[in-house]
């Protein structure tokens, strides 16, 4: 049966993106650092593993407003292959032991924290002192306590915080927010939200040892469900009750693998969300009064794809890299000219709040868990 009112999305990426749209037009002599390169911000990886070289590094051969200027690395051999990969002078090079002198350092305005989850508030406090603007890599950090240091340390020295959330400045997350905004379908209902992968054949990796990860799936994984959950629902959850089924405990010793939980909104809205590291799972459903909007792939670099029960194709353009690239540039034009932060410390906060609440409700036999949250981390767009 031909589909009614079927319409393709198809807007050009820049200006897809509420909020990061108009990059263009940043005013270059808002740059806080005159005259360096094209007047980007200049921005400092640390730990340079599979996301930055993969997706960061690249992403940011492409950005408007903020380039790779220098590393941080525990590992010297990757030193020389980086820079001349990516044209770094050797004086923006630095190693665990001597981060702290990059406060001395003119061409470095933002540092990226890209380390095992249990080092995000070492260095995220670190960078602050040296009085750099920060980026943490989800999740923020492995517990509630750690997250309100790296918050207090980034007000304490005046700095900007963000939370490399890049589906905050996805064309398609935004386009579930419009719909749940602008309600073409009626109010939402009801959620579902599910992000997993299955892990296999390396038992001994950082993810899998609590110490340095925090957590297994969840901390991991569970991150993109609480969040689409929340953007889905429109509204921070008020309570939630969970569950863990372990299928494989010869392999995640002492990291959860799989987590269901059940939320209630503060709109009335309910869902339910899945997380995995023993399943395939990247998806976001919203049921709304008169219909439903559906993201299928939704947590991952893309494609991603879409459809609404009214026949509608949800469908952006796809380049390599484009999350990467619009999260950082958004975050370098918040530092520059004071727009939007799409995904500020707060948000990555709230989420490790929900975090430990599903853990708690775990270890309490699946207990419902009240939460006060407020609209803490909701960024209207
Ligand atoms: P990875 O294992 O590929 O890289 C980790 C890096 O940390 C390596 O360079 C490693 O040398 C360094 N490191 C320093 N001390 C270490 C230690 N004690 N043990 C292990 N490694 C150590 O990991 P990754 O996939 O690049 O993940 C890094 C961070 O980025 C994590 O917080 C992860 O959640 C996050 N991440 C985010 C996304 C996203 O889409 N936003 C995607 C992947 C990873």
């Amino acid at each position: 049966m031909e589909k009614i009112n079927r319409r393709t999305f198809n807007i050009k990426l820049t200006q897809a993106m509420a909020g990061a749209a108009l990059l263009s037009n940043i005013p270059l002599s808002y740059g806080l650092n005159s005259g360096k390169q094209d007047k980007k911000l200049g921005i400092a990886l640390v730990g340079l593993g599979g996301y930055s070289g993969g997706q960061l590094a690249p992403a940011l051969l492409k950005a408007e407003h903020c380039y790779l200027a220098g590393i941080v690395t525990g590992t010297p051999s990757k030193e020389k292959e980086w820079m001349d990969k990516y044209s770094i002078s050797k004086e923006n090079v630095y190693n665990y032991e001597n981060f702290d002198e990059i406060a001395k350092n003119k061409a470095i305005d933002i540092v990226y924290v890209v380390l095992p989850n249990s080092m995000h508030a070492e260095f995220c406090i670190r960078a602050a002192k040296a009085g750099k603007h920060v980026i943490t890599e989800k999740p923020m950090a492995v517990s509630v306590a750690e997250c309100d240091a790296i918050i207090k340390a980034c007000n304490d020295a005046g700095v900007k915080l963000g939370v490399g959330y890049r589906m905050q400045t996805d064309p398609y997350t935004n386009e579930i927010k419009r719909l749940v905004a602008e309600k073409p379908m009626g109010e939402v209902q009801y959620i579902s939200s599910d992000a997993g992968f299955v892990s296999a054949n390396n038992p001994t990796q950082w993810r899998l040892n609590k110490t340095l990860s925090g957590g297994g799936a969840l901390m991991d994984m569970g991150v993109y469900a609480i969040q689409s959950s929340i953007y889905g629902a429109g509204a921070n959850p008020v309570s939630i009750a969970a569950q863990e089924f372990k299928t494989r405990p010869d392999y995640f010793v002492g990291v959860d693998e799989s987590i269901t939980a059940q939320m209630k909104f503060s709109n009335n809205v309910v869902g339910n969300m899945f997380t995995s590291y023993n399943a395939n799972a990247n998806r976001l459903f919203v049921s709304f009064r008169r219909g439903w909007a559906e993201l299928n792939p939704c947590h991952s670099y893309g494609p991603l794809s879409g459809r609404t029960s009214r026949g509608e194709e949800i469908k952006f353009p796809y380049e390599r890299h484009y999350q990467q690239t619009i999260q950082m540039d958004s975050f370098a034009k918040h530092v520059l000219t004071g727009s939007t932060n799409f995904a500020p410390g707060e948000m990555g906060k709230r989420d490790i709040i929900i975090v430990e609440a599903i853990y708690k409700s775990i270890k309490e036999g699946g207990k419902t868990i009240p939460l006060d949250l407020g609209d803490m981390g909701i960024v209207k767009v």
